[in-house]
This record gives C-alpha cells, structure tokens and sequence, in this order.
C-alpha cells in the first residue's frame, strides 16, 4: 500500500499523506491520533434460517489524513448537533401535543402533527451541521473519508462503510 502503512498491533491502515483530506492544508509534525480512522466493512458468512439470521464480517480501521485543526472542527460539529438533536426531539414531542391540546386536535392531527414536526426537526439538525462544516470549510467525516485513495480501493473491492447488519 503506496499511501498507508499497515499496524499489525493496531488493526488499522495509518496514513502517510501530510495533506488534511478536510481542509486541503499541509501541516508538518503531524499527531497520528488526530487522523479520522474510518472503519470498512466486508461480509464474510451470512446465515439466515427463518427464525436465525447473523452475520460474520471483517473490519478494518482506515487512518484518513486528518490535522489538528480538523479534528478540533469535527468534535465541535458533533457535540453542537448533538446538542441541537437533544432540543429537536423535546420539541418534536412536545410542541404537537401543546398545539393539539390547544387547538383540540383528532389522533390522526396528532400523528400527522408530530410526524411534520419530526420532518422539520431532522432538516434543521441535518442543516446545523452542514452550516457549521461550511463555515469552517471542513468536509464532513464521511466526505473526507471517501476522497481518501486506500479507502476508495476498499469500496471498489466490495468493502462499505456501513456495518453489516443481519
Ligand atoms: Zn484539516
């Protein structure tokens, strides 16, 4: 492998590019640990009887070459929309009901209340994150990790960046 080095100990691919993937910037003396190490996933047995189903698969660690600054920038992003996502399901809970309390709303007003309450919450979560990314000019985690060369390599051999699920 031209771009990474393998870690036996590890069980990851740890990069050797200097070049953040999510600002585009160089930086020297690079902190190995401030890469993005993102998991691959390959299906090795799938077993499904009727009232059975597993899976068996292999996974590895891919370091995506990431700096400081970025890291800082990823965990700032994360912990804002968790907080963002906290506040949207209290409000996607709790504003339907108000209104259907107030405006005496049927079951069916209710669910088509909170569904369209939940709609609207996810986009403004979704969008927080986007802005803040943006304004940074840092690519998201998963836009980063598909520019890197070591990880393409993987999808293209049938590897996903989705864990398997039964
Ligand atoms: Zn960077």
């Amino acid at each position: 492998m031209e771009s990474h080095i393998l870690h036996h100990d590890k069980q990851r691919f740890e990069p050797k590019d200097k070049v953040c993937l999510f600002c585009k910037k160089s930086s020297l003396n690079r902190n190995m640990e401030d890469n993005l190490f993102t998991p691959v996933y390959a299906v090795q047995d799938r077993t499904n009887l009727l009232v059975y189903s597993n899976v068996k698969f292999k996974k590895i660690d891919v370091g995506v070459p990431r700096c400081e600054n970025c890291r800082r920038v990823h965990s700032t992003v994360s912990i804002i929309s968790n907080i963002a996502i906290f506040f949207a399901v209290i409000t996607t809970l709790v504003l339907p009901i108000y209104l259907s309390v107030e405006f005496n709303f049927s079951t069916i007003g209710l669910v088509i209340a909170l569904a369209l309450t939940f709609g609207v919450v996810v986009l403004i979560a979704m969008g927080v994150e986007k802005g803040l990314l943006a304004m940074y000019d840092v690519r998201s985690k998963k836009d980063g990790s598909l520019k890197d060369p070591l990880i393409k390599e993987f999808l293209r051999g049938g590897w996903s960046l989705k864990r398997p699920t039964a």
